[in-house]
């Protein structure tokens, strides 16, 4: 029983459509996988669709933007009601916060390279949340750069003057918020902190209190000790842990499978989004 519960499709910045996404799940031998684009639920329909005809157990879910203070933190959202309205409300204002920051970054980089918001458009599906990898995958077209890797290393890194942040939802409350709509909220990468800073344990606590039931442990972007680390604050608050390949295609290294969830702790994203466990 193979389970991934993150991956990333073209409705954000995956370079697989939902259906290829699902159909490279099939392929790579993945019983369950979760769809989980970043601040959107876009591609689940055509998702789900791929996956009843593929025989693929897809669990619907979003990858959501927070902040605590300077620090980004993803939570990943599962089997939330899409028609949640406080919910969505956030997500469509989080895809037009970012809408407007990338554009603001492109005229940045404009200054300094062959680069229009055009070309960036043009690197994103019709309303898909667009994020630095457009910008990268503009800036690759352009010749500037040869990958989504060396944009990231360089004009797109987090030190970098053409970088923005996001003023994002703060994460305790977001997670509050995934409980209200029926979803199951799980940190996704916690310690990945290739990506800039990371939280505090006093932060993932406030989460933990707040109701979150799960954190992502095997995960790529943690290192040994970091997963131990993880295991350990899991067993002493009596979470379930997760393992995710956090796929993008070819957008990243990431191999769907590489990393995976046992199925006790998939049972228990189920039986809570269910309401068997509170
Ligand atoms: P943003 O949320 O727009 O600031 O962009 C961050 C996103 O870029 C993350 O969610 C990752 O999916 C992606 N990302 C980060 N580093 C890389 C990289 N080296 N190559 C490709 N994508 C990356
Ligand atoms: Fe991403
Ligand atoms: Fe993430
Ligand atoms: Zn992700």
């Amino acid at each position: 029983m193979l389970i991934d519960l993150h991956a990333h499709s073209t409705a954000s910045d995956g370079t697989e459509t939902p259906a290829g996404l699902v159909a490279s799940a099939a392929h790579a031998g993945i019983d369950v996988l979760a769809i989980t684009d970043h601040d959107s639920t876009a591609g689940w329909a055509e998702a789900a669709e791929a996956a009843r005809a593929l025989g693929v157990l897809l669990v619907p879910g979003a990858e959501i933007t927070t902040s605590v203070g300077a620090v980004s933190v993803h939570l990943l959202s599962y089997l939330h009601d899409p028609g949640d309205t406080d919910l969505s409300d956030l997500l469509a204002d989080a895809r037009a916060t970012r809408l407007h920051r990338a554009r603001r970054m492109t005229e940045l980089l404009s200054a300094d390279f062959p680069l229009t918001w055009d070309d960036v458009l043009a690197q994103a599906a019709v309303g898909a949340t667009v994020g630095r990898p457009h910008v990268a995958d503009a800036l690759v077209a352009a010749g500037v750069v040869r990958s989504r890797d060396e944009a990231f290393a360089s004009v797109l890194a987090t030190t970098s003057p053409y970088m923005l942040g996001l003023g994002s939802p703060d994460s305790v409350e977001m997670v509050r918020l995934v409980l209200r709509a029926g979803g199951v909220p799980v940190v996704a990468h916690p310690l990945a902190r290739s990506r800039g800073a990371i939280i505090d344990e006093g932060v993932l606590e406030a989460m933990v209190e707040a109701g979150m039931p799960g954190i992502e442990v095997d995960h790529r972007d943690h290192s040994s000790e970091d997963r131990a680390w993880l295991r350990a604050f899991a067993r002493r608050h009596g979470l379930f842990t997760t393992g995710s390949s956090d796929y993008h295609g070819s957008g990243k290294r990431n191999r769907l499978g590489e990393n995976s969830t046992t199925p006790g702790s998939f049972q228990r994203i189920v039986a809570i989004a269910t309401g068997l466990e509170a």
